[in-house]
């Protein structure tokens, strides 16, 4: 029997972002029996939502629908690190050898617009995402990785965008935040820290203000393309004037049609108690700059405005067959490897609580290549695949799908994610074995290095292997 969405489950329970979002995570109501709309699109998280925002911004009178099987910022949205940055998932020099050093540089650029947008939409729209730019900073803590944040470094400045990072060395690191063993830092200018869930919710509302939509608890089982491209979902159809929008990343495998374009990957995430003023003076961090680091005690790593440390641990582990459960935002392992973590990098927190903490998915493509795609003659369109970077760059994808589904050629859809074509991941049991066999190189990795001070010669290899 189909659940009622008045007794939907405990939302608040699936994050601290979620439960500190300033909402009481009522359901709206579902989608009530079949329709048509301009738009429809899959998936209320930042993706869905940008979209709408964007094509509402362009165009007023479009009827948009967003249509969520659960609520606003269920998914990765509600859930991640707060870091939006201006980084792409795939690396510059990567996008260099793929596409050119000209594609590698606007998509670079793209994506620092995008930080300024999502900034200038907050500020426009009245969404209080507690914000910080301080930039983004990758520490390096152990001398074999000072060659590594140099390499970040410099794959900048091979694509002419040096004036957008900088490199600190101990001294400089040291006067920005205290960090134990931090040798150096790779930064990147544009990057910001931010309440997740406080922005996608602010965000929905926005939408909403401008004529959107939003049916939640409504779940999408199939879709068409065609005249009219429709969605079919458990509460009826809708038939799309103009196009449907698939933006459920990790979630889309879900859909038989999708099963092979991305997989699931689990992040986790701890969260302290706010730490005491002494316990700021004596770290520092003023600028709530985002974190990351290597090895393995590296994680991403969020200062809140409340005056918390959000960890998450770099433990993504694949669920066979992409079967994503609440099971897995529970592991208790990767927890308590994360609360070990971050103890490495401020002694201190061993005197304090850790509150929360809680995991979720996020969607990876066989070529780590995020697609922002329409196909004008089935009016399809796809947003997905952000590899564990989709704070700003799903921003871009609802900036780049508007400019293709109104027809308005611009930079934005000359971009290769535009035209990018799905590379299918094999089918099961090879891709598990494929996945979990790269986790385990890459874990092997770090133990010898941890262990020698010297990353092993078959590494460049694997990262090779990685990279297709
Ligand atoms: C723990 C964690 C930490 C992360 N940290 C960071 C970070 O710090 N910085 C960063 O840039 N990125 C981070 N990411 C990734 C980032 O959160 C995501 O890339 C981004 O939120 C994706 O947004 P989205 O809207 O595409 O997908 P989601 O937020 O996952 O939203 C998809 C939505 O679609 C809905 N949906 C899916 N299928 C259907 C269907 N069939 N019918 C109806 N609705 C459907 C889902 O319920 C969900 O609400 C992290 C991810 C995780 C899990």
């Amino acid at each position: 029997m189909k659940k009622d969405y008045e007794v939907a489950k405990d939302y608040a329970g699936y994050s601290f972002w979620l439960e500190h979002s300033g909402d009481d995570l009522t359901p709206r109501p579902p989608l009530d029996g079949s329709t048509e709309v301009d738009v429809a699109i899959v998936g209320a998280g930042f993706s869905g939502l940008w979209t709408a925002y964007k094509l509402l911004e362009r165009d007023p009178s479009l009827d948009v629908l967003v249509v969520e099987k659960e609520i606003v910022g269920f998914g990765a949205s509600g859930r991640n690190g707060g870091w939006c940055c201006g980084d792409f998932p795939l690396g510059p020099s990567i996008m260099v050898r793929r596409y050119g050093v000209e594609a590698a540089r606007a998509v670079t650029l793209a994506m620092i617009d995008s930080v300024d947008d999502i900034e200038r939409v907050c500020a426009a729209e009245g969404i209080d995402a507690h914000s910080a730019r301080g930039g983004a900073l990758a520490i390096a803590r152990a001398g074999y990785d000072l060659p590594k944040i140099e390499a970040m470094w410099q794959e900048y400045v091979d694509i002419g965008l040096e004036e957008r990072v900088g490199l600190l060395d101990a001294a400089q690191t040291s006067a920005r935040m205290r960090v134990r063993d931090a040798l150096g830092t790779f930064l990147i200018r544009d990057g910001a820290a931010v309440q997740p869930g406080r922005l996608v919710r602010g965000l929905a509302r926005a939408v909403e203000r401008r004529g959107g939509r939003i049916v939640e608890q409504t779940t999408v089982t199939d879709y068409a393309g065609g005249h009219p491209p429709r969605l079919f979902t458990d509460r009826g159809e809708v038939r799309a004037r103009r196009a449907i929008v698939l933006a459920g990343e990790a979630y889309l495998a879900r859909l038989p049609k999708l099963r092979r374009h991305v997989i699931p990957m689990t992040s986790h995430i701890v969260i302290t108690e706010p730490l005491s003023p002494a316990i700021w003076d004596e770290i520092g961090w003023e600028r709530r700059e985002v974190l990351g680091g290597f090895g393995s005690t590296g994680g991403y790593i969020n200062h809140t405005a409340d005056g918390r440390i959000a960890f998450g641990a770099y433990r993504a582990r694949y669920p066979f067959q992409s079967r994503i459960t609440d099971d897995l935002d529970r592991m208790e392992d990767v927890f308590e490897h994360a609360r070990i973590a971050a103890r490495t990098w401020w002694p201190v927190l061993r005197t304090v609580a850790f509150t929360h903490a809680w995991g979720g998915v996020f969607g990876t493509p066989r070529d780590h290549m995020p697609t922002m795609g329409f196909n004008p003659r089935t009016g399809v369109a796809l947003a997905y695949g952000y590899t564990g970077e989709g704070v700003a760059t799903s921003n871009l994808s609802g900036r780049v799908l508007t400019d293709l589904i109104t027809e308005s050629d611009s930079l934005l859809t000359r971009l290769p994610m535009a035209s990018h074509q799905p590379v299918p991941w094999e089918p099961e049991p090879l891709r598990a074995i494929g996945v979990n066999l790269m986790r385990q190189l890459r874990y092997k990795e770090i133990e010898e290095v941890e262990r020698t001070g010297v990353y092993p010669r078959w590494t460049e290899q694997v990262a090779k292997v990685l990279e297709r």
